[in-house]
């Protein structure tokens, strides 16, 4: 593919040929375990198990790597087996992650209870205080883990300064993309090492598959995660990569709605009387706005809210909308509503990381915004 493509171009294209046996336009759902070989280790194109390689999931793995500007792709089962990948191709016993205080809470968990179990230790920390980042900082730091937007308090960090703090104590920064999505960040091109993703989130984009995925550029860093995709074995199923290859072709259309849909109900929402706050960076006021703007192209479907009302008052919202319907995870083409404090983020309750109760997160779909809005107003109580 040549390297002067636009987003939109790669997004559709990269990796991606017409199947040259039978012209088909779609590179074929390559549902098999094994290949044969001409001869022993004598292989046709590299293929040999599919827990190595998979022709379906090369064309994710390249098109990953194409879209967020990276050398290299891996695609895995879920966003966690990505992430546990990552950890372990670079932690040893003894080694210490630096991460944000309000990072997804099954990242949290990942690192926290499993990881923990072989000695690796960690400090949550507010990312944009850069002191404070610096401060946590050890000589067994091996990892500075970045989200940005946040999940759910949608802080946003400052990508390349947090790199150049890592770079200088020689550790390795990754960012957890999933939030953004590669339409609107490229963390790479601010300095992070690794890009981590949930694809199951905003790339698959319509709630119907789980996936994760890496792009790193250091080649010996890619190696060591390849062998653990290959020696662990978290890959992602043929039919899931090609979901995911599927549900890319859209993602810069499906984002464009996404941010202005967001945008209209973040401003709708702010300044009604039932809400004390609303956390969207798109809105002049929020903390980030400025930041988002820099290195953002776009300000995401993403928006939480504080209820004035407290818990009572979030919960009775979250469980009275219609069109926007009371689930787990984000960035499908239909709106969702999730109460964090016990739903996503209840592995973080009693933990710096707890969400109040009053906060409710809305993943905006792309459905028409006055029906968005008025299933917002039919649940909010009138003035
Ligand atoms: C969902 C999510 C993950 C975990 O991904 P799974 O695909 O559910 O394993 C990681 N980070 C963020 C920001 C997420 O939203």
């Amino acid at each position: 593919m040549a390297n002067n493509q636009n987003f939109d171009t790669i997004a559709i294209h990269a990796g991606q040929a017409f199947d040259p046996t039978t012209g088909a336009v779609i590179p074929p759902i390559y549902q098999t375990s094994t290949y044969v070989q001409d001869g022993i280790g004598n292989l046709r194109g590299g293929y040999e198990y599919s827990r190595g390689g998979n022709p379906t999931r090369t064309v994710l793995e390249t098109l990953l790597a194409a879209l967020e500007g990276g050398k290299h792709g891996l695609s895995f089962a879920s966003g966690l087996a990505a992430e546990d990948t990552i950890l372990r191709a670079i932690l040893q016993p003894g080694d210490h992650v630096v991460l944000g205080n309000d990072v997804y809470g099954g990242t949290h968990r990942l690192i926290n209870k499993v990881h923990a179990a072989w000695s690796v230790q960690n400090t949550t920390v507010e990312m944009s205080d850069l002191t404070a980042v610096e401060a946590a900082i050890r000589p067994e730091t091996k990892i500075l883990w970045v989200e940005t937007p946040s999940n759910p308090l949608m802080k946003i960090s400052d990508i390349a300064a947090l790199a150049e703090i890592a770079h200088r104590h020689g550790i390795v920064a990754i960012v957890d993309n999933t939030f953004a999505s590669p339409a609107l960040q490229h963390p790479l091109d601010f300095g992070a090492d690794v890009v981590v993703h949930s694809t199951t989130k905003y790339l698959g984009g319509h709630s119907d598959v789980l996936g994760g995925a890496l792009i790193i550029n250091d080649d010996e860093l890619y190696e060591k995660a390849q062998f653990l995709q290959f020696a662990a074995g978290p890959v992602s199923a043929p039919l899931d990569a090609w979901l995911t290859v599927r549900g890319i072709k859209t993602l810069s259309v499906r984002m464009e709605r996404h941010c202005k849909n967001a945008q209209a109900i973040a401003e709708y929402l702010d300044g009604h009387p039932a809400i004390e706050q609303v956390f969207y960076p798109g809105l002049p006021g929020h903390p980030g706005h400025e930041l988002a703007a820099k290195q953002m192209s776009g300000f995401g479907g993403m928006i939480s809210v504080a209820f004035a009302g407290g818990a009572a008052a979030a919960r009775l919202f979250a469980e009275s909308m219609h069109l926007f319907q009371l689930a787990e995870s984000l960035g499908g083409v239909e709106s969702l509503v999730n109460y964090p404090s016990e739903m996503t983020h209840a592995s973080v309750r009693g933990t710096e990381l707890e969400v109040p109760d009053n906060i409710v997160r809305l993943s905006v779909g792309i459905e028409d915004v006055d029906d968005l809005i008025a299933d917002l107003a039919s649940a909010l109580p009138r003035g």
